[in-house]
């Protein structure tokens, strides 16, 4: 009996792997590496001692998704795959649409068709959109977003709902993901951009590698206590966790259930920078900039429900945070291009 993560090389899926393994799971790996390195398999393996059966398929191919559930006994599945970038969702929308609506929906119809009934989704504290006020709760309601990519998850989250309607015994949880950072403490899995990064640590590890010249700060006149965008940054291990405590929650139970991981705190941009600049005892330099559109003031998490249904809640702090996404960059400037 194994558990398949689609998208499982990917910044989250591999961490998850690593997680679920320590916790004794069988992981299968489903992946097109269209945003990841094979040396991902090789790296979980020196992590765990275990180097989980991959394929290497297109997750939108339905009969590939297929394939997998006829070689192996798929107890559930943790859906990964999919585009995660905004401004990219912006210019291609078409890709966004087809690539992360036809993966879930892949995955979905193959599940029914073999009886598979434990599904956890990969969502977003996007869906909270800008009308919400912090701390977010799973019972506020979600809205459309001004990009795709966050409509996308939107609309997967819809898609579910209507399918567990359909289909009493399956039990789904959608995981809505504040701002993960951090890396794996061995440095030897992370996050690993292609080309300029639109996310915070990255960017702010780039600067500190010197593969970018300085952090554009966007915007300073939020309404937040240093006028720099709050948000609620959770270590990328914590999250790992969270999704084994929702495998194991979600395959005892039946329904759906929106369930936050964050941890429940929010921090300013500029905090960021200063922990980072403390934890690893490094000078990031920055630029005040305007703005970025879209951006709202201040997002983060109620974690209560994570913590009274699955038992979980993120132990790891900001510098924790600051000190292992920089001691992956600093490891693998190049991620994980030699
Ligand atoms: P990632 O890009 O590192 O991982 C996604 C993986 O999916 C990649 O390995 C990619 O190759 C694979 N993939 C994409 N399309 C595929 C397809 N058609 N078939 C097979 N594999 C495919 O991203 P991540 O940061 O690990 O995020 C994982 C999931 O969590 C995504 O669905 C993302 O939208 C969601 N999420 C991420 C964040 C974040 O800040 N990283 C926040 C909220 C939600
Ligand atoms: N941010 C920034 N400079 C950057 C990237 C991000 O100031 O180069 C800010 C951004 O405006 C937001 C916060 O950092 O307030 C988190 O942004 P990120 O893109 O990492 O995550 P988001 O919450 O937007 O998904």
């Amino acid at each position: 009996m194994a558990i398949l993560l689609t998208g499982g090389m990917g910044f989250i899926g591999s961490h998850t792997a690593v997680e679920l393994i320590k916790e004794g799971y069988e992981v299968i790996i489903a992946d097109n590496l269209s945003n990841s390195s094979k040396k991902v398999l090789e790296r979980i393996e020196t992590i765990t001692g275990v180097k989980p059966l991959f394929y290497e398929i297109d997750v939108a191919v339905k009969e590939d998704v297929m394939k997998v559930f006829e070689e192996n006994e798929v107890q559930g599945v943790v859906h990964f795959a999919g585009y995660k970038s905004v401004p990219e969702s912006t210019r291609i929308p078409l890709a966004y649409y087809r690539n992360n609506l036809d993966t879930a929906l892949s995955v979905l119809e193959v599940m029914k068709e073999k009886n598979c009934k434990t599904f956890v989704f990969s969502s977003s504290a996007t869906v909270y959109g800008d009308k919400n006020k912090a701390p977010f709760n799973e019972e506020m309601p979600t809205s459309t977003s001004t990009n795709a990519y966050g409509n996308t998850k939107l609309m997967i989250e819809q898609i579910v709902r209507d399918f567990a309607a359909s289909w009493e015994e399956l039990s789904a949880i959608l995981l809505r993901y504040f701002n993960p950072i951090g890396a794996h403490p061995s440095g030897l899995i992370g996050e690993a951009p292609d080309g300029i990064p639109n996310n915070l640590m990255p960017y702010i590890t780039q600067t500190a590698v010197g593969v970018r010249e300085y952090l554009g700060v966007f915007g300073t006149d939020y309404d937040t206590p240093d006028g720099t965008g709050v948000r609620d940054f959770i270590h990328v291990v914590d999250l790992a966790r969270g999704h084994v405590a929702a495998i194991n929650y979600a395959l005892k139970t039946q329904g759906v259930e929106a369930i936050n991981l964050g941890t429940g705190k929010g921090n300013s941009v500029l905090e960021v920078v200063s922990t980072f600049e403390k934890a690893n005892d490094l000078k990031i330099p920055v630029k005040l900039l305007p703005r970025r559109p879209g951006d709202i003031a201040t997002s983060f998490a109620l974690a209560d429900k994570a913590k009274k249904l699955l038992g979980w809640k993120a132990e790891l702090t900001l510098f924790d945070m600051c000190k292992d996404s920089w001691n992956w960059q600093k490891n693998n400037p190049k991620g994980y291009e030699d």
